[in-house]
């Protein structure tokens, strides 16, 4: 019997070299290879004759060879050249640097070749993409073809075959995890036929029923694991805070007046502290619209009424900026904030443990640190967590255990479309701040191609930096490394010294440099010790310096347009005007596409409904969004009817058997625990 869990270097005929080129496709199992789904399908059934040929359509031809030669235009390339006739007529197809051509290949065979048309000038050619003998067995030549999405040195076809080969090794099948009477009542076919049909669809028909299958199963997953996560949150139990006179003294020791979005949000949130049901309430509200005050005043109001209250925040930078702003509002309030993050001492942990325990902390900020299991509050009333979609499913509601039904608050810029909000908060209810503090100017975004870079660094730099801004400068992910990204980043640094900037001061920050270098150059900058600070994505949620006005994006085109926006959402946060400008170096149709939506709008449910549109679900929900297990095949506008039976029959489940204990649920439970599992929750620090 085959192992999934079974590491993909040990497979036979993968090795390592190839299992390298896997792992970038974060494919290291044997579990993680069947499943990597292709993206879309080529339909190569479709033959066409040579004279019906229309200009860049891609199709299937069938014919004989009627001519073959090679020549070599200069060195290091060679072209061999094959004419192909059917009854209708004749073309021409070159293939670039492939000699087994010429060995596999010879006049008079007959052939099938998928490809592409290409009509010039009355010159007829074909590209080809695969060429094949022609085989008289049905099946065999015209399949529908299988896409797969790739990164580079793998191609399509080799990672065909190797998925292929496994697939049709002999003992090979995977073992159904569906209860029988799931898949009887919904018609469901088994995992193994649907596994090998969406790598190697015999037909239509069989890629659909593969397909529904698939996608019923990982709705039912998600719902399910969603269910079977949450916390039993008891309606009645909940702690009824008393509303408190001092709140207002704070409101009114705030260095501004609250806008009314805040004050609405933040009546909303009282109004659920006070009754006896537990809060559960989501406060979304785009970049810079003032989320955090709301959340130190919910944290406070908790507070004066003698419970504690803990906030958790997906970066030690973030965290760490949270308890300054904290300290200097609510100090003078007798109320004791204290910071957790892993950088502390040991030493340093332990004393604000202790102090957390004997409730002389009010309230704990933090990393994911706040839900190890040492931290042990006295009497804690209140959670909440800032920018929550970084933070995974079971994190989140591991620090509501803390508490006896604390009421929890989770806080958002991430616009999430209401199908997604449904299945994500079922339960929770909803504030939304839809507006920005006063004195706000729009930023202005301007997108510039790769060759026009230094203009920007030469001229919009240093005239924000002489008005007395400062200015970041991102530079992007390189392929899912932060080491790399690090090497990247301070290359950049070191560029922009020696090119434009010998005389300002610039500073430096990536995810590899140890916590407290970080907070030694986020004080720099806040100081305005530093002009130019160059970054990593490090810097894209929270961080607030309002004296920052300029925002410089490097390779622009590597970004999602959401993350672009939380980037850009640093800059534009004080009274001056701002400006992002985005460097890109790619002349696809997309790529202008989207830089055009940057410049058009800031606004960021707009923003998000644009990306979703260009990239498809698939990748908008993927586990980096939200901490769940990745749709790979569902997509919750294009099947929301099976959505809704998934959610039914998930909801049936655990109402039947709240924790999966019962036999038939357990293989489905061990499905659950695997897609949820922590490798898929990512950890920024
Ligand atoms: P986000 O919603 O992105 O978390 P923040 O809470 O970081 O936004 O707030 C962004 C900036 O706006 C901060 O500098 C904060 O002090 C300021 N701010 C918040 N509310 C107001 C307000 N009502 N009037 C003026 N400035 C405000
Ligand atoms: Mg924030």
């Amino acid at each position: 019997m085959n192992d999934l869990n079974k590491e993909i270097q040990f497979v036979k005929g993968i090795g390592p070299k190839r299992a390298e080129k896997l792992h970038k496709l974060n494919i290291f199992t044997l579990k993680d290879l069947i499943y990597y789904f292709p993206r879309q399908y080529e339909d190569r059934s479709k033959v066409k004759k040579i004279n019906q040929l229309e200009n860049e359509e891609k199709v299937t031809i069938k014919g004989v060879i009627t001519r073959m030669d090679s020549y070599s235009p200069k060195k290091g390339m060679n072209i061999i050249r094959m004419d192909m006739r059917d009854d209708t007529g004749y073309i021409k197809l070159s293939f670039f640097n492939q000699e087994y051509i010429k060995r596999a290949f010879k006049s008079g065979d007959s052939i099938v070749v998928f490809g592409k048309v290409k009509i010039e000038n009355n010159f007829k050619e074909f590209v080809p993409i695969e060429i094949e003998h022609y085989s008289s067995k049905p099946q065999s030549n015209c399949k529908i073809e299988p896409v797969y999405p790739l990164t580079y040195g793998l191609s399509n076809k080799e990672l065909q075959g190797i998925i292929r080969s496994v697939l049709t090794k002999e003992e090979f099948k995977v073992k159904e995890y569906l209860p029988t009477y799931i898949l009887e009542k919904y018609k469901l076919c088994g995992i193994d036929f649907a596994v090998r049909n969406i790598h190697s669809p015999s037909n239509k028909e069989a890629l659909k029923i593969a397909l529904y299958r698939l996608v019923f199963e990982e709705f039912l997953i998600l719902q399910l694991g969603l269910f079977y996560f949450k916390n039993g949150v008891n309606e009645s139990s909940g702690i009824e805070f008393k509303e408190n006179e001092k709140l207002n003294d704070i409101i009114e020791s705030l260095p501004f007046k609250l806008t009314k979005a805040q004050n609405r949000a933040l009546s909303e949130i009282t109004q659920d502290m006070t009754s006896s049901k537990v809060m559960n309430r989501l406060v979304q509200g785009d970049v810079g619209s003032g989320k955090t005050v709301v959340a130190l005043l919910a944290l406070a109001s908790a507070v004066l009424n003698g419970y504690q209250g803990a906030l958790m925040a997906p970066t030690e930078i973030l965290a760490s900026q949270h308890y300054d702003s904290f300290k200097e509002i609510l100090e003078r309030f007798n109320i004791k904030s204290e910071l957790l993050v892993g950088s502390l001492t040991k030493k340093q942990k332990e004393k604000v443990l202790e102090k957390v325990k004997n409730q002389e902390v009010d309230i704990l900020i933090g990393t994911h640190s706040l839900i190890e299991d040492k931290v042990e509050f006295k009497n804690l009333g209140i959670v909440i967590t800032d920018e929550q979609h970084r933070f995974g499913v079971r994190q989140r509601g591991r620090l509501s255990n803390k508490g006896d039904s604390p009421d929890i608050l989770v806080m958002t810029a991430t616009p999430i479309p209401r199908t997604l909000a449904l299945i994500l908060y079922g339960d929770l209810d909803i504030s939304i701040i839809d507006e920005l503090p006063p004195g706000r100017q729009p930023i202005e975004t301007i997108a510039i191609e790769h060759k026009r870079r230094n203009e920007a660094y030469e001229n919009l730099v240093r005239s924000e930096v002489q008005k007395g801004r400062q200015v970041y400068v991102v530079c992007p992910l390189v392929e899912e490394s932060e080491k790399i990204e690090a090497t990247a980043a301070s290359e950049l640094v070191e560029e922009l010294k020696r090119e434009f900037f010998s005389d300002l001061r610039v500073g430096l920050l990536h995810g590899k440099m140890r916590p407290a270098e970080k907070d030694a150059i986020m004080d720099d900058f806040k100081n305005k010790k530093l002009d130019i600070l160059v970054s990593t994505t490090v810097i894209e949620v929270g961080v607030n310096v309002p004296n920052a006005t300029l925002m410089i994006i490097e390779n622009a085109e590597r970004f999602g347009l959401a993350q672009l926006h939380q980037l850009r959402g640093r800059v534009g946060r004080g009274n001056h005007k701002s400006y992002c400008i985005l460097i890109y170096n790619s002349k696809t149709e997309v790529c202008k596409e989207r830089m055009a939506i940057m410049e058009e709008t800031t606004d960021g449910f707009k923003i998000s409904q644009k990306d979703l549109e260009i990239r498809g679900p698939g990748e908008f929900f993927g586990t980096r969004q939200h901490g769940l297990p990745e749709l790979k095949v569902a997509n919750i506008f294009k099947h929301i009817k099976i959505l809704k039976q998934a959610q039914l029959e998930a909801r049936y489940i655990i109402g039947q058997d709240r924790r999966l204990q019962l036999k038939e649920n357990q293989k489905i439970k061990e499905e659950i625990l695997y897609k949820f599992s922590e490798r898929e929750e990512i950890s920024l620090n």
